[in-house]
């Protein structure tokens, strides 16, 4: 039985799926542990569907979905989470950025802290101080407005517990909240810092409008989500001639699906 999903989105990645699979697949196999690879192609323009379809010959661990057209990033993930197979789900993007040994490191650190789900922190970040500088004022801003302390909300590698990520509802833009609108249904989570690397190959597909505006108007509905989060404990009473079993009916979701 599968027990690691991998979900990658690639939206216009054509140079960098055959290194990236070259490199990602040893590091895998050397966890030993039954894996897929679930790629997304988000609506590709360039040949990235075709080098997809190119890494997955021989390689029946790797699985490939296409939109019709670009989608966003959050929708190429949703996607993925609805057909991964595995336990755990592992979150990363396919543009090489992300060292795949940090992968066995964090589903480690997973199990060794006993939590739900376990988010990166690229602490020496590889951008241009332009990326830099809009991505620290959007997590002062985020973290501000959510009440929250992580250091990168945007850190695209992070290891789930299948469930959280099934049952979480998404909305574009929403793949820089996974961690919040985790922690609002009750998960427990750590973190824990990253390697990061240079883009070698193709342009980053967001630029100061995307990173920090429309990230801040997401932060807003986020904020309200977290406001009316339904939050409640409920039991049901017994009464004379009610069946005996009749239990707790919690009804914060995480907490009952764990208890
Ligand atoms: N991506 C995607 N759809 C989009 C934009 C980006 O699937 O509409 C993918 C992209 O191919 C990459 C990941 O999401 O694998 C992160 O994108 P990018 O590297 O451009 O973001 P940055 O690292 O600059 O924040
Ligand atoms: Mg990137």
């Amino acid at each position: 039985m599968t027990q690691l999903s991998l979900v990658i989105p690639f939206y216009n990645e054509e140079d960098n799926i055959e290194p990236f699979f070259r490199e990602l697949l040893p590091v895998i196999r050397s966890m030993d542990v039954p894996f897929e690879v679930i790629a997304v192609n988000d609506g590709s323009t360039d040949q990235t569907a075709a080098r997809l379809c190119e890494a997955m010959e021989g390689q029946p661990e790797i699985r490939c979905l296409t939109f019709a057209r670009n989608a966003g990033q959050t929708a190429a993930f949703e996607a993925g989470f609805r057909a991964a197979r595995g336990e755990l789900i592992v979150t990363l993007d396919g543009d090489l950025q992300i060292d795949p040994r940090d992968i066995p490191l964090m589903v480690d650190q997973l199990r060794k802290d006993d939590v739900d789900f376990v988010y990166g922190w690229r602490k020496e970040r590889k951008d241009t101080w332009l990326k830099r500088l809009s991505t620290r004022v959007a997590n002062a801003v985020r973290n501000r407005l959510t009440g929250e302390s992580i250091p990168d909300t945007g850190c695209p590698l992070k290891v789930f517990r299948t469930v959280i990520l099934k049952r979480m509802k998404l909305f574009n833009g929403m793949h820089r909240f996974f961690i919040t609108l985790a922690h609002m249904d009750g998960w427990k989570s750590s973190q824990m810092i990253v390697r990061h690397r240079h883009r070698q190959h193709g342009k980053s597909k967001y630029g100061m409008w995307n990173r920090l505006f429309r990230s801040l108007r997401d932060c807003l509905a986020v904020r309200w989500m977290m406001k009316r989060h339904l939050k409640y404990q409920v039991t049901e009473m017994v009464g004379r001639g009610s069946p005996k079993n009749s239990g707790d009916l919690t009804g914060a979701r995480g907490h009952w699906e764990q208890s």
